[in-house]
């Protein structure tokens, strides 16, 4: 037994494009399609390859940053085969939190430490542009220097048409109310062939690189997120790639790329429309380095979603090529409705002990990336400020709350 036992197992070709991409040579869609079949011996090497890019690229720091995921509403009439979240409008667990639940919400969030709120909602009928902005000044008023991390790219595709302004000077209206950064959800695949079968409602790929190009194009950043594991091929997962490699070429306006794993136990696309049940450990950690390999130089900081992975598989995505752990994020009803189970909440200290065990440093970030505390010496890690009960809310808001209630609405 040898060393070289070892790699003579590798595919030439795999061994070919993993050399270009540790040389700094772009890679192909069609390099990328061959490192995304990749099994054996030739995903370890791709997994290697990826870890020391990500070395290369990011050293060993992983952030993370401290944030508050909210949905201000479930109602929502687009109807996406792969959504577990959404509801009818008169269904007795719907829900549509007035202002001063995010208000409330809000201040849990700084509580605990969080700098970002991520605030997504379903597309309600009865709502409109001024909704959104609504919400931007509510939270902006009451927190002046909390980051506002808002509204897909469906939801401002909504608002916008209903506005009927510009779409640059809608997206301006939101930045001055507060808007900072865009999630770049609603992605899933950007393929109209596949997107007519997962979301045939929803905005188109142009629509979706329009708003996006968009955004960037006033100074509006985004994320950057794939779904997979569900109808598409390697060939999709390629060409979205792609497209947002040459989206971040034209725009620089991409601050990170996150892989999103199809969560399948509770929606239609599983249980009637013959998806597969969500990806392999394989495709979640492959993915992870392929993106490493593919998107660099031009997006380096690649996430894994401990939502979707869970916090082991995570870390195996850490040694594949991410540098970014994604955010506390306290609560969480997207994927949690669709049958994931790995927790709505991971607080600081439990990101940085899973960050340690592998061997990295853990680093809080800003929403935009900016280093806002190193944590080299776990001595001087901070004490938990995670609450011990569910934020208290002010008496006009329980009150409202329990009104909801008798209403036949639950809160999430
Ligand atoms: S994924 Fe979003 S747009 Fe689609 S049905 Fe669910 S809440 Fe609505």
């Amino acid at each position: 037994m040898s060393i070289d036992r070892l790699l003579a197992g590798i595919d030439p070709v795999v061994a070919r494009i993993l050399d270009d991409a540790l040389d700094g040579r772009e890679l192909s869609s069609d390099d990328a399609l061959r490192l995304l079949r990749a099994e054996g011996a030739d995903h370890h090497a791709l997994v290697r390859a990826a870890d020391l890019a990500r070395a290369d690229d990011k050293g060993d720091d992983v952030t993370f940053v401290v944030n508050r995921n909210m949905n201000f509403t479930n109602v929502c009439y687009v109807g996406c085969s792969f959504c577990g979240f959404s509801r009818h409008k008169d269904d007795a667990d719907a829900f549509d939190h007035p202002m001063e639940v995010l208000v409330e919400k809000t201040r849990d969030a700084v509580a605990r430490g969080a700098t970002e709120v991520c605030i997504q909602g379903g597309i309600h009928p009865n709502k409109d542009h001024t909704h959104y902005r609504e919400i931007l000044e509510t939270v902006k008023d009451a927190f002046p220097d909390v980051h506002i991390h808002a509204f897909s790219p469906e939801e401002i595709d909504f608002g916008h048409k209903k506005s009927g302004m510009e779409l640059a000077d809608y997206l301006r209206w939101l930045v001055d109310a507060g808007l900072g950064t865009m999630p770049g959800t609603a992605a899933e695949i950007l393929d109209d062939e596949v997107r007519g079968v997962v979301s045939p409602r929803k905005l188109g790929k142009e629509r979706w690189v329009e708003i996006v190009t968009t955004a960037h194009s006033i100074g509006l950043p985004s994320t950057s997120t794939l779904m997979y594991g569900h109808i598409e091929s390697p060939r999709h997962v390629a060409e979205h790639l792609g497209l947002l490699r040459d989206i971040q070429k034209a725009t620089g306006g991409f601050t990170e790329f996150v892989p999103l794993g199809f969560i399948h136990e509770k929606n239609i696309l599983f249980n009637h429309m013959d998806a597969r049940p969500g990806s392999s450990m394989l495709e979640d950690v492959g993915l992870v380095a392929v993106a490493r390999l593919f998107l660099r130089p031009w997006i380096t900081n690649i996430q894994v979603s401990w939502v979707k992975m869970g916090p082991k598989l995570a870390q195996m995505g850490l040694m594949a090529g991410a540098n970014d752990f994604g955010g506390t994020l306290m609560e969480e009803s997207i994927s949690r409705e669709s049958g994931a189970d790995f927790g709505e909440n991971l607080p600081p200290e439990e990101i940085r002990r899973l960050v340690r065990e592998v061997g990295r440093t853990p680093v809080e970030r800003s929403t935009t990336y900016q280093t806002l505390r190193r944590f080299d010496d776990p001595e001087k890690d901070p004490p938990s400020r995670e609450p011990t009960s569910e934020p208290e809310l002010s008496g006009p808001t329980r009150w409202r709350l329990a009104e909801e209630r008798k209403a036949g609405q639950a809160r999430h």
